[in-house]
């Protein structure tokens, strides 16, 4: 079986929709937590389940080289060895390896374990054996992932070893009841992600990732790359935007037209004491928080705001109790999942505007604090 992919609401260019796999169905717009090594940072897979998760990213990279994507397929693959029967999707680790600049060449890259610094060699082939082996519901063709800004000839090559990837990658897929999703790239510049996603689109795949931005441009830059990427992407395949997860560049995203997100965002922040919350970020570590008995969001119903409060949480992070990592991280992926739950249903009602107010009214003067 293929992916199939219901478009239930559209509203301008956004869209609420459901994805259905061998597995099963999950709603979009979607935001899947990273599970870099097969957890997610301070989570088990029994707390994602609570969260409501429903598609899950594990990164190939590290997966291949620890402990092996061999180890994994012996033990029953991904879902098996990590507990965990819902969706899961891989990536390529194409992107964490072009940030280990690496040798590249039109058949593939070579690059050194950030682990033991032995050398290993990825190409598109090998990429889809890995993503195999480790048995993910959603695999990602191996594509360039430029730096930004990089000159117009580095973007020109990328795009066109990114192009030549994905159709080797599409030729050796073989996995019954896995799909592949091809990538798109182009840096900043319109016109280049417009071939570039013409050229994805040309070999054919049931799901379009958007890759190689969230990477240092600003936010006009990533929009109008989008938007000249979206347009080019046809309507009845879901469209995947690699790497973005705050706030407001979900709600722009959504608005553009796209329906599946990952992004280490609300986790790593959880993880050094910072708040999500319908106010803005919040930094828990500040004296103002000591006495104060509220909750981390005083609008958020999930499991942590219903029962400790901010001071609690902040005494835990001050005295590095391992529990402080754990709560906030637990709260800003259900504030995250929230908000993407709050936008499908304001792309059912035709609210999508509200939402996008409300959000940039809280978000938008903090958005470059990174
Ligand atoms: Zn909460």
């Amino acid at each position: 079986m293929t992916l199939r992919f219901d478009v239930e609401a559209t509203r301008g260019q956004a869209r609420a929709g459901e994805v259905t796999t061998a597995r099963g169905s999950f709603s979009t717009p979607c935001f899947m937590p990273v599970g870099t090594r097969g957890s997610v940072r301070t989570l088990s897979s029994a707390d994602l389940e609570d969260l409501g998760v429903e598609l899950l990213l594990a990164n190939t990279y590290h997966l291949m080289l620890r402990p092996g994507a061999d180890v994994v397929a012996q033990l029953g693959g991904l879902h098996r060895f990590c507990g965990w029967d819902r969706h899961l999707l891989t990536d390529s680790g194409g992107f964490q390896v072009f940030s280990l600049e690496p040798e590249v060449d039109d058949d593939g890259v070579t690059f050194r374990s950030t682990y033991d610094g032995s050398r290993h060699r990825l190409t598109p082939e090998r990429a889809v054996e890995l993503q195999e082996l480790l048995g993910a519901d959603i695999q990602m063709a191996l594509d360039v992932c430029p730096p930004l800004p990089s000159p117009p000839e580095v973007v020109r090559l990328a795009v066109d070893r990114t192009a030549a990837w994905g159709a080797r990658a599409r030729r050796a897929h073989r996995r019954e009841g896995q799909v592949l999703f091809g990538i798109v790239q182009g840096g900043v510049d319109e016109v280049m992600r417009a071939e570039s996603a013409r050229r994805t689109v040309d070999i054919g795949f049931p799901g379009y990732g958007i890759g190689g931005l969230s990477v240092g441009e600003s936010r006009a830059e990533m929009l109008s790359a989008l938007a000249a990427t979206v347009a080019e992407l046809p309507a009845d395949h879901p469209r995947y935007l690699m790497g973005v997860g705050d706030p407001v560049g979900l709600v722009e995203a959504v608005a553009l037209g796209v329906d599946l997100f990952d992004c280490v965002l609300p986790t790593r922040l959880g993880r050094h004491a910072t708040v999500l919350t319908c106010d803005g970020r919040i930094q828990l570590r500040n004296a103002a928080y000591r006495r104060d008995e509220r909750p981390l969001d005083p609008a958020c119903a999930c499991r942590v705001c219903l029962r400790w409060s901010r001071a609690y949480l902040r005494h835990l992070h001050m005295v590095g109790e391992p529990a402080a990592a754990r709560l906030v991280t637990l709260h800003n992926l259900a504030w995250t999942l929230a908000l993407v739950g709050r936008l499908r249903q304001a792309v059912v009602e035709g609210a999508v505007d509200a939402v996008r107010a409300e959000v940039d009214a809280a978000w938008r003067p903090g958005v470059e604090q990174g």
